[in-house]
């Protein structure tokens, strides 16, 4: 495996390799690797003879300055993953690479609601800085597919409405979500959880199938209304459980109202936020 800290580096390897008529696809991560992550890799290196994964955490998408202070970082055992994994290509910038003007700028694209829902309500400015540093990768990278994870359907559903709004010139590929045995979803967040809290974790999972189990006896709200209870136990304290039109991220008041139906949940677990998704009808368009 490559790996590159600067653009000029990785942009003379990889323009030699469009030259040698080589497909690129690019996962974009913030380290920390888990199977979740491979599984972009293991989808990219399928559709693409050359597979780029970066790992920045990207100082501009925190909302938390604690959360970023404490964000873990494990380069060598990352690496180690991707090659086993046979990622091609590491890239591993500085700030200052990503963000040579420095970090005042902001990407103003009018993606409506998007960005106000859910995680906007909860965590303002963090997708205005996740957008920044995905189109600045995108525009170093310019991958011909992009692979990311279902786990951040409104990141997901974002970075798609930026590419199209942009006309930028890459494929977006959702990528499911992989979870440990007890059905949590894999999270660089979740080596933070207490043994005993890690024990708990598992209600989330258990609280969202049971919303899509009980979907056709019940009204989308009642079932938010359920779920948000559900949640409500020692430890953990939801933000919220919406169940969304999965292409506006639209509330739905019934279960005709989409195609596609997906049901969101954000909690704290002690001082670990959390967020799930689940599809409860449907497919995405894209
Ligand atoms: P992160 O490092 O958390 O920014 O995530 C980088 C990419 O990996 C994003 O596209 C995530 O949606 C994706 N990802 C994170 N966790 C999972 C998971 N459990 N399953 C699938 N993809 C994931």
């Amino acid at each position: 495996m490559y790996l590159f800290k600067t653009v000029k580096s990785l942009q003379d390897h990889l323009n030699q390799c469009r030259l040698e008529g080589k497909k690129i696809g690019f996962a974009p991560t913030m380290g920390a690797l888990h199977q979740g992550h491979i599984s972009l890799i293991a989808a990219s290196k399928e559709e693409n003879e050359v597979t780029v994964c970066s790992i920045f955490v990207n100082p501009k998408q925190f909302n938390d300055a604690s959360d970023f202070e404490k964000y873990p970082i494990t380069t060598t055992p990352d690496i180690i993953l991707l090659e086993a994994a046979n990622c091609d290509v590491l890239f591993m910038p500085t700030v200052k690479e990503v963000y040579p003007d420095g970090m005042s700028t902001k990407l103003d694209i009018n993606i409506g609601q998007l960005l106000e829902v859910m995680e906007g309500e909860f965590r303002p400015g963090h997708f205005d800085g996740m957008m920044e540093v995905v189109k600045r990768l995108l525009d170093i990278v310019q991958p011909n597919n992009l692979y990311m994870g279902q786990k951040d359907f409104q990141q997901f559903s974002i970075v798609h409405a930026m590419i199209k709004k942009l006309e930028l010139p890459y494929q977006i590929v959702m990528c499911p979500i992989i979870r440990e045995e007890d059905g949590l979803a894999m999270s660089s967040r979740n080596v933070r959880l207490s043994k005993e809290l890690r024990a708990k974790a598992s209600l989330i999972f258990k609280t969202i199938s049971k919303i899509k189990e009980q979907m056709a006896s019940q009204s989308p709200k009642s079932l938010e209304a359920f779920g948000m209870k559900a949640l409500t136990k020692p430890d953990f304290k939801p933000e919220y459980v919406r169940i969304v039109d999965g292409e506006t991220l639209l509330p739905i008041e019934d279960w005709d109202a989409a195609e596609f139906i997906v049901v969101c949940v954000a909690t704290w677990l002690g001082e670990i936020r959390l967020i799930d998704n689940l599809v409860l009808k449907g497919n995405p368009s894209y």
